[in-house]
C-alpha cells in the first residue's frame, strides 16, 4: 500500500483524511502526547485494521479521541466527576474510562464493557476531529512493543506501507501516552502514568489508586486494569538496566562503560558532559524533559547496531517522572542493578 503523507496539513489535507476515515481507511496524525493511529471508532473492521498494522494483541483496547468533552454522552455513561476532570484537563493528555454504550463495537473496546475517552489538544488533532461525525479510534502509531512515535520520522518508520495517510505536526510535546484513570464513585484509579499527574487529580477525588502493574511486576495471576500494561513496552532492541543509587554513584557506574562499543547510556543533562561518546544519549535536564525526549531517545539506541545493553539511572517518582519511571522500567522488563555498594576501580 502507499501511504500518502502530508506535511503541513491544511484544510484540505485534513478533509482528505477525514473521507480516508469515513471509508475505513487508517490514518495517523499528531496529538500532544505521541502520534495516534487513526480509525473511525465505530466501524469494527476499520478497528481490526489498527490492530493488524500495529501487531497489537486483540484484547488490548483502543482509547477513542474526540473534539469535544460533551461527545462522550453518545458513547459511554458519564457522571459528575467526568465533567469537572473534563472541566480542568480537557483538552489535554488525560484519559478517562467509563462504561461504555452499545454502539461502542467490542473490537475497539478489546471485548470489555468500558471505554475509553480522550480529548487531545493538539491543534492538527483538534482540526481532524472537528470534522469527524464519528470518534477516532486511536492507539499510539507505533509497531507493537516499540517505543511510542513522537515525530513523523518515527511513525514513518514504523508504518510507511502499511496505513493510508499520515498527517505530520511536529515532535509531540508531551512525549509519553496520556494519563488513563478510571472513576470508581468518588475514588479514581491511575491505570497508567501521564503528564496529569497523581497531585494533580488528587483534589478531584477522595482517593487516587495507583495499580501496582505501574511500579512493579506482576505475579502470574494479578491483571493491571489496563489490560495493554500487561504486555512488554517501550523496549529498544537493546536490553535496557536502571541504575540505582545516588547521582554520582549512577554517574561514575557509567563511566566505566563510557568506551564500551556494546553498551549505551542515557543520562541527564548535568552528567552528559563527562559521559559524553557516540553512544550516549542526552534526555534532558528535568522531568518533563524526559518524558518528551524518552522515547526518541530509546529508539535512537536501535541505531547502534553493536549496542547490546543501554544503562539508565532509574527516574524519582515525582511528578511526571512516575510516567518515565513506569515507560523505563517497563523497557528494562523491570531489572533494576542496585549501584550503591559500588566502588571506584
Ligand atoms: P495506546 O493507545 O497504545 O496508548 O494504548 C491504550 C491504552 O489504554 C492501553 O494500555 C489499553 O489497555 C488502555 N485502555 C483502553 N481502553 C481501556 C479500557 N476500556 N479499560 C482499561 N484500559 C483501557
Ligand atoms: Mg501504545
Amino acid at each position: 500500500m502507499q501511504t500518502k503523507i502530508h506535511y503541513h496539513p491544511g484544510d484540505s489535507a485534513l478533509i482528505e483524511a477525514v473521507s480516508v476515515l469515513r471509508a475505513g481507511g487508517l490514518v495517523a496524525f499528531p496529538t500532544e502526547t505521541v502520534y495516534g493511529l487513526g480509525a473511525n471508532g465505530l466501524d469494527r473492521e476499520a478497528a481490526k485494521k489498527v490492530y493488524a498494522a500495529k501487531g497489537r494483541p486483540s484484547d488490548n483496547p483502543l482509547i477513542l479521541h474526540l473534539y469535544s468533552p460533551e461527545q462522550a454522552e453518545r458513547y459511554a455513561y458519564t457522571c459528575p466527576l467526568y465533567y469537572k476532570l473534563a472541566l480542568a484537563f480537557m483538552p489535554g493528555p488525560l484519559t478517562v474510562i467509563l462504561k461504555k454504550k452499545p454502539i461502542v463495537p467490542n473490537e475497539v473496546t478489546g471485548g470489555l464493557q468500558t471505554v475509553a475517552l480522550r480529548v487531545p489538544s493538539h491543534p492538527v488533532a483538534r482540526a481532524l476531529l472537528e470534522k469527524c461525525d464519528f470518534p477516532v479510534a486511536a492507539p499510539s502509531a507505533n509497531i507493537s512493543g516499540k517505543p511510542s512515535p513522537t515525530t513523523v520520522g518515527h511513525v514513518i518508520d514504523d508504518m510507511d506501507g502499511k496505513i493510508d495517510m499520515i498527517l505530520d505536526g511536529g515532535e509531540c510535546s508531551v512525549g509519553v501516552e496520556s494519563t488513563i484513570v478510571m472513576i470508581d464513585g468518588d475514588d479514581l484509579s491511575l491505570l497508567r502514568p501521564g503528564a496529569v499527574t497523581p497531585e494533580m487529580l488528587a483534589p478531584f477525588a477522595a482517593r487516587v489508586l495507583i495499580d501496582p502493574s505501574l511500579e512493579r511486576p506482576l505475579a502470574g495471576n494479578e491483571k493491571p486494569l489496563a489490560p495493554g500494561m500487561k504486555y512488554k513496552h517501550y523496549a529498544p532492541r537493546a536490553d535496557v538496566r536502571l541504575l540505582k543509587g545516588d547521582e554520582e554513584r549512577v554517574a561514575s557506574y557509567m563511566m566505566r562503560y563510557k568506551r564500551c562499543p556494546y553498551v549505551g547510556l542515557m543520562t541527564d543533562e548535568a552528567h552528559y558532559h563527562a559521559l559524553r561518546s557516540k553512544r550516549t544519549v542526552c534526555y534532558g535536564k528535568d522531568a518533563k524533559d524526559e518524558a518528551h525526549s524518552l522515547f526518541a531517545c530509546l529508539r535512537a539506541f536501535d541505531g547502534m547496531p553493536k549496542v547490546g545493553t543501554v544503562y539508565a539511572p532509574l527516574p524519582s517518582k515525582d511528578g511526571i517522572g512516575l510516567a518515565v519511571y513506569n515507560r523505563l522500567a517497563k523497557a528494562a522488563g523491570f531489572t533494576v542493578i542496585d549501584v550503591t555498594g559500588f566502588a571506584e576501580r
